[in-house]
Formats: C-alpha cells, sequence, structure tokens
C-alpha cells in the first residue's frame, strides 16, 4: 500500500454563525455554532487516507479535550496515531465567525502545533523512510519544515510543500529541493515576490519557482483551474464547473489526493486531473473534512 508522511498541523474549528460582530466590549448572542476538525495537515491526512493512501501523520496535539477529539478523529479515518504527540500547551484551534453572507474571521491559535520539531522528525524517521512521499505545511515552525525537506533529500524521498497559509519569510533556497511545490495565487506571489494577476504573471511567477530548481510547480487556482509547470512539460488544466457552496478545504483537498494518486501511479498529469475533480465535488458541500469523499463514494461520481 502507497504511504505519505504528512508532517504538519492539526486544529479544532470552533465556528460560531453570528447575526454580526460584535464591537468592542459588547457581548452578543449568536444562533449557532458548530465544532469541526481540521488544521491543513489534517485535513490533507483526512483527504489522502479516505483516498485509500496509507497515512503516517506526524503532528502535536495538546493535553485538552480538543486533544481527545483529534485523536479520536484520526482513528475514525484510519490514520495511525503513533506520531500524534502530546504536549503541555493547549491544542491548536480556529476561533471561526461566519456572518449571514457567509464572512469568515478567523482566529488561528496555533497552540501544540507551535511545538513540533525537528528531533520529533528524527523521532519518527524510521517510519517516515519507509514513505513514498513526504508532504508539508506551513502551519508548523518553519525550521522543522526545513528539516523535513533536508530528511527527504538525505533520504531521496520525494517532498510535496504546500506553502501555506502564505509565509513571508520561507526562504525559497531552503524548499526548491521539493519534488513538488503546491502553492495558490497569494502563495506563488509572496514566494516569488511577483505580480500574480494574470495568467501570464502567474506563468511567470510559477516558471521562476522552477527555475529556481523546484522539479514540478502546481499552482491550484481556485476556480480558474489548475497550472503544472516541470522542467520538461507546461500543462492547464481547467476548472470543473459545479455549484460552489463552501471552497474552505479545497486547496486541502486537492494536496491529500494528488498526493494519494501519485504515490499510487507516479502519473501526475493524471494525478492533477483527478484531484481538480475531487476539490471540485468538496465545494459543492459545507464544511472541510466533512466535505471529503472516501474513495467509493469519490469513483461513484468519477469512475
Ligand atoms: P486554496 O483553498 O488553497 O486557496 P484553491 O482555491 O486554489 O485552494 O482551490 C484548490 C482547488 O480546488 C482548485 O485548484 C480547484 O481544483 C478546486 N476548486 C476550488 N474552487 C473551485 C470552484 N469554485 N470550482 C471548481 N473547482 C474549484
Amino acid at each position: 500500500m502507497m504511504k505519505i508522511a504528512v508532517i504538519g498541523s492539526n486544529m479544532i474549528d470552533l465556528v460560531s454563525y453570528i447575526t454580526r460582530m460584535p464591537t468592542k466590549g459588547e457581548t452578543l448572542e449568536a444562533p449557532d455554532f458548530k465544532m469541526g476538525c481540521g488544521g491543513k495537515g489534517a485535513n490533507q491526512a483526512i483527504a489522502a487516507s479516505r483516498l485509500g493512501a496509507d497515512v503516517l501523520m506526524l503532528t502535536r496535539v495538546g493535553n485538552d479535550i480538543f486533544a481527545d477529539n483529534t485523536i479520536a478523529n484520526f482513528q475514525a479515518n484510519g490514520i495511525s496515531t503513533d506520531y500524534v504527540l502530546r504536549t503541555n500547551a493547549s491544542s491548536g484551534v480556529a476561533p471561526i465567525f461566519v456572518d449571514p453572507l457567509s464572512h469568515n474571521s478567523i482566529i488561528i491559535v496555533k497552540g501544540a502545533n507551535s511545538y513540533l520539531s525537528a528531533s520529533d522528525i528524527q523521532s519518527a524517521a524510521e517510519d517516515i523512510k519507509k514513505c513514498q512521499l513526504i508532504v508539508l505545511q506551513l502551519e508548523i515552525p518553519t525550521e522543522t519544515v526545513y528539516a523535513a525537506v533536508q530528511f527527504g533529500k538525505e533520504h531521496n524521498i520525494p517532498v510535496l510543500l504546500n506553502p501555506a497559509p502564505a509565509q513571508p519569510d520561507l526562504i525559497l533556497d531552503k524548499v526548491k529541493s521539493c519534488e513538488f511545490i503546491v502553492p495558490n495565487e497569494t502563495e506563488l506571489s509572496l514566494l516569488t515576490g511577483m505580480p500574480v494577476e494574470t495568467e501570464d504573471e502567474i506563468r511567470n511567477a510559477a516558471m521562476t519557482l522552477r527555475d529556481a530548481g523546484v522539479k514540478n510547480v502546481i499552482v491550484t487556482m481556485g476556480q480558474r483551474g489548475v497550472l503544472w509547470l516541470s522542467e520538461k512539460t507546461q500543462q492547464y488544466f481547467p476548472p470543473l464547473n459545479v455549484n460552489a457552496k463552501d471552497t474552505t478545504g479545497a486547496g486541502d483537498a486537492f494536496i491529500g489526493c494528488f498526493a494519494s494518486m501519485y504515490c499510487k501511479s507516479k502519473d501526475i498529469a493524471h494525478s492533477i486531473e483527478i484531484a481538480n475533480h475531487y476539490a471540485a465535488d468538496s465545494v459543492t458541500r459545507l464544511g472541510t473534512q466533512t466535505s471529503y469523499l472516501n474513495k467509493e463514494d469519490f469513483l461513484q461520481q468519477y469512475p
């Protein structure tokens, strides 16, 4: 079975549905509340696992009920929790406020995610070495991301970096050995310092990353589709025409699916095409992980 190591974050989303933003000092009643599992690392791991990958999740949770919830969620999704490490801190949480027009205000408390370290990678080294792909995002300390990229290089394991959320102090030189960098337009712009308004500008910025040494640059462009640039090819994948209801977590759906498909087939174009479908399908339903189909249901829609 293809094995993927996701080294990244987990969060608990605490979503209050509000009628309006409270003003300073005001106490406001909200009509509804939902709690959900999230965090970019966890989302990508769950998507990959639902599509049949064997996922090793290296992450840190706190010492609280949110941690118990996150661990139970990994287990329910068939992900081993051997490397879901307890930390004497709060779990990562994201209080989110959604108004009637679906505008979001989000606060991220990284909590235990801030403690995921290079030595945690070493403690899981023997099992990470058995993986065919390492998947990274930027909700953990940047030094840990660099250490994971280096680990992949030393052990000849391809690394996929999703440089999200956009991080101004990420040093391109330290991540250019990645086999895949998968940014959205905003992240691409921050990584290259280049404009990304037009398709030409996006292509030029992606070329800059590729020319810096990144083997494959895959730019997800929301409802504008996906662009893939490698040494040899340049390919555009048009968006699917869907009735979008909630695009949160679409990027994570794309990456989890791509990782799973790539490990199985090693066919990049084919994996992008399927991930484009999987992510488009996820935006037709509300929520993040709740919008990710499992393999059987996805195969019914996309045989
Ligand atoms: P992020 O969530 O990281 O900003 P994107 O918005 O680029 O990621 O979305 C990731 C992928 O999800 C897109 O490349 C596309 O495949 C799919 N997607 C997102 N929004 C839509 C949409 N409105 N219609 C069709 N596909 C979409």
